[in-house]
């Protein structure tokens, strides 16, 4: 009987593998259809800063509101766009889409998050300035997010880029800052504008406000003042993490507690 159930669950296994490979294969194929039916858009969340109670900034994000699929979330779609290539068109879509809705906020600065695709590639100069000039949007309204390993792949490489981007009045913010792997002393020679603390640390801290994260977190602080970048924490769900993270020095949040991401997102009146 035993041998029984291990073959039925071995079957069932089987059956729900399959399904899900099939359904796989069935996103892969909607996928690639889904930028020529514009099935793409952009969710916008602002980056607030808690003293002036100003949006510094809003992180455009990527949807897919497929016919088939509902709306996905980069999660399940950024591996296959990565794997097939596609990030790249996709890449330059998100690009122009949100240089144009940002020259509709006027004067409200987008963030854009950068693939490692997107950055390997010798062209993304001119698709950033192309994006640029087809919305009319001021060079230095446009912020581009990378992570430490896009950086770390080649350094050299990187810190051309970046002084490209720095030459052309464009911002580059270091995404997810404290989970990758890099040296700090990147940090001193890189144009960047300034790192967004990663989610982690932030939850992190309300569960140990006195913890090493907390040490960690008073370290990037210190850091950033003293070598001119801008700081902003990702990921601030409660009202008790801004507290924590105020009292620790950080002025510019992103999170839940503030605004969720959300598709028709328009800077305040002021
Ligand atoms: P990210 O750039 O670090 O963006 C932050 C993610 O955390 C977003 O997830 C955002 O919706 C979510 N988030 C914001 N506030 C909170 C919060 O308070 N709590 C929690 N738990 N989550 C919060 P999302 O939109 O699913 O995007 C995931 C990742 O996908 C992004 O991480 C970014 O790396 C990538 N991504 C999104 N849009 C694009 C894009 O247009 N191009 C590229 N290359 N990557 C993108
Ligand atoms: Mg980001
Ligand atoms: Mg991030
Ligand atoms: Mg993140």
């Amino acid at each position: 009987e035993l041998a029984l159930n291990d073959a039925k669950a071995q079957g069932e296994a089987c059956v729900a593998y399959d399904r899900r490979a099939h359904a796989h294969a069935g996103l892969e194929g909607a996928l690639a259809r889904a930028l020529e039916r514009g099935e793409f858009e952009l969710h916008f969340q602002p980056m607030i800063d808690v003293r002036s109670r100003q949006v510094v900034c809003a992180e455009a994000l990527l949807r897919w509101r497929s016919a088939e699929h509902g709306l996905q979330s980069p999660g399940i779609f950024m591996p296959i766009l990565e794997r097939s290539g596609q990030i790249v068109e996709v890449g330059a879509w998100v690009l122009q889409a949100a240089c144009a809705q940002a020259a509709r906020w006027g004067g409200t600065r987008v963030a854009v998050n950068l693939s490692a695709q997107q950055f390997a590639r010798s062209d993304l100069r001119g698709v950033v300035r192309a994006a640029l000039q087809g919305s009319g949007l001021e060079p230095s309204c446009l912020e581009l997010e990378i992570t430490e390993s896009l950086m770390m792949q080649s350094p050299e490489r990187a810190a051309r880029v970046l002084s490209e981007f720095q030459a052309d009045g464009v911002r580059v913010m270091l995404d997810d800052f404290g989970t990758g792997y890099s040296s700090l002393g990147y940090l001193a020679r890189f144009p960047l504008s300034g790192l967004k603390i990663d989610r982690g640390f932030v939850t992190a801290l309300q569960e140990q406000p006195g913890g090493r994260d907390a040490a960690i977190v008073r370290a990037m602080v210190g850091l950033s003042r003293d070598l001119g970048l801008e700081l902003v924490a990702e990921g601030v769900e409660t009202l008790r993490q801004a507290d924590l993270l105020a009292a620790l020095g950080v002025q510019v949040m992103q999170g839940y507690y503030f605004a969720r991401p959300t598709a028709n997102w328009q800077p305040p009146r002021a």
